[in-house]
């Protein structure tokens, strides 16, 4: 059922591949230029789309009606290349095939000439199992691949593969996929299976599957084997088991914001519902681990496997003030904690001290938090300010990103013409923590650039120009979305909602 699903959905057209931004990118650029590289490296993690993104790649290149690039998955090139049955994409794993006589054999088989002038691919999947010698016979095919062939390599180790066949490929290197991604694509499958299952369950599967979407999906196909029609989160607590992550999250929010009660409370009660304390403990280091990390190396990419979007920007808010030194002690409290509870009495003690500890941490650097605190939280490790704005701070400037606009457009106009056309009508109008407002004077070129491929193309050109993830966000002149709900109060949400009925926009996310 698990791997029948996984099948049955698998990505059929470049945009449903969920992320590998990049790769999509130039692999397009390069099938409509048609600059096509006769030799892809593909690396990274089981699971993420290496061998889906090859067969799409074929597809595209072969299909008799290609829009654009995407294939059209009903020529009949399309339809064999589904159905496993074209003699163009020779698939060969090389776990079972590693040996001298099949590369000699594969290398029979790309002198013939493919039917029909098609390309011919020969996408080889674990190809750091090859012995040497089968190396070395690949390497000669390499060297002179005839016009119409392409190899199409995929591995897992990439340290493994010698470094004479990388130098010959096109080297893309895979990445996890971001749990929203993951969400997105579980949600379409269950809508098509017309089974209801909560977003809870989904984000949790997401999250188990620690960023590999094929392993996602094999979840969810034993979730669906319950055979219900609506799938509640006890029901699929029978396959696998609540994700700790989002205690995990309310109780390092507490810490953050200085809310000691709340955080002891937390544990009293997971204490109370049975949980097991020391594993508890033993996330949540791993977690601040993370954000420790992550804010020292401005890369919350890691965090992306875990949180959703919105989380993330909440997480982001909470840390904008809090210095990287009483991360490191928050940090160095809760090891302490985790060595001690192994010989305590009272297991939760050492923890329970230590968010204490942590709560006087404040008192050692009053100057990092010129906000006095507020009466509901107790030493808030945050400024109260800081919350309400939402904001954690980029390090990128408005004025730095106004200074470079001209490039930011220039670069964008070589991966996509018609995005840039839109960027150029618009110009950038102020930074919110990580996320860069742009101002558009026409709603529909908004309604372009966000679509989730455009933006996260200007998103990777705003990062390779500033070196850091910078959020896109939008706005049309004059009518001011907020991001934030709460600020606009219902109010202002009903008058949105006319604004955008009249419109027919909605509101920027
Ligand atoms: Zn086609």
């Amino acid at each position: 059922m698990s791997i029948t699903l996984y099948r049955k959905y698998r990505p059929q057209k470049f945009t449903e591949v969920m992320g590998q931004n990049h790769i999509k990118l130039t692999l397009e650029n390069e099938i409509s230029s048609g600059k096509i590289s006769h030799a892809y490296l593909f690396s990274g993690p089981h699971g993420v789309g290496k061998t889906t993104m090859a067969r799409i790649l074929t597809k595209s290149l072969n299909c008799r009606k290609r829009q654009k690039t995407e294939p059209c998955n009903s020529c009949t090139s399309c339809v064999d290349i589904n159905e496993g049955r074209s003699m163009d994409m020779i698939e060969i794993d090389a776990a079972s095939n590693r040996g001298i006589n099949e590369i000699r054999e594969l290398r029979e088989q790309v002198r013939f000439v493919p039917l029909k002038e098609n390309y011919k691919v020969f996408i080889i999947d674990e190809v750091h199992m090859l012995t040497t010698e089968a190396f070395n016979a690949l390497l000669k095919t390499l060297e002179e691949p005839p016009s119409h062939v392409i190899f199409v390599l995929a591995t897992t180790e990439i340290q493994k593969v010698p470094d004479t066949i990388i130098s010959r490929c096109q080297h893309f290197n895979f990445k996890k996929v971001p749990l929203n991604e993951i969400c997105r694509h579980l949600e379409s499958i269950v809508s098509k299976e017309n089974v209801k299952v909560d977003k809870k369950v989904l984000e949790n599967i997401a999250r188990h599957s620690g960023g590999y979407l094929r392993d996602a999906v094999s979840l969810l196909g034993q979730i669906l084997t319950l055979g219900e029609k609506e799938i509640s989160e006890e029901e699929a607590l029978l396959v696998i088991p609540r994700s700790n992550v989002e205690t995990i999250f309310e109780f390092l929010n507490y810490l953050f914001k200085g809310q000691t009660a709340q955080a002891l409370q937390l544990i009293e009660r997971f204490m109370e519902e049975g949980g097991d304390i020391e594993f508890f403990t033993k996330e949540v280091v791993e977690y601040l681990r993370k954000i420790l990390l992550a804010k020292t190396t401005a890369n919350w990419q890691e965090l992306l496997w875990d949180l959703n979007k919105d989380s993330l920007e909440e997480l982001h808010s909470y840390l904008s003030e809090i210095k990287i030194v009483d991360l490191r002690k928050m940090l160095e409290y809760l090891l302490e904690a985790m060595s001690a509870m192994k010989q305590a009495e009272i297991v939760q003690l050492p923890l329970e001290l230590a968010i204490i500890k942590i709560s006087e941490l404040n008192h050692d650097s009053d100057q990092n938090f010129p906000d006095q605190p507020t009466k509901d939280i107790k030493n808030p490790v945050v400024t109260k300010k800081s919350q309400e704005k939402g904001n954690s701070q980029s390090s990128v400037t408005l004025a730095e990103i106004q200074n470079k606009w001209q490039q930011v457009i220039s670069d964008l106009k070589k991966h996509n013409h018609s995005l840039s056309t839109f960027i150029k009508g618009a110009r950038p109008i102020r930074m919110e923590g990580l996320s860069l407002v742009i101002s558009f004077k026409y709603a529909f070129h908004w309604e372009r650039v966000k679509d989730q491929k455009n933006k996260k193309c200007v998103e990777e050109v705003l990062k390779k120009i500033f070196g850091q993830d910078i959020i896109l966000c939008g706005e049309i002149e004059n009518i001011n979305f907020k991001k934030s709900k709460s600020e606009s109060g219902q109010k202002d949400d009903k008058m949105i909602e006319t604004v955008l009925e009249t419109l027919g926009g909605e509101v920027v996310s």
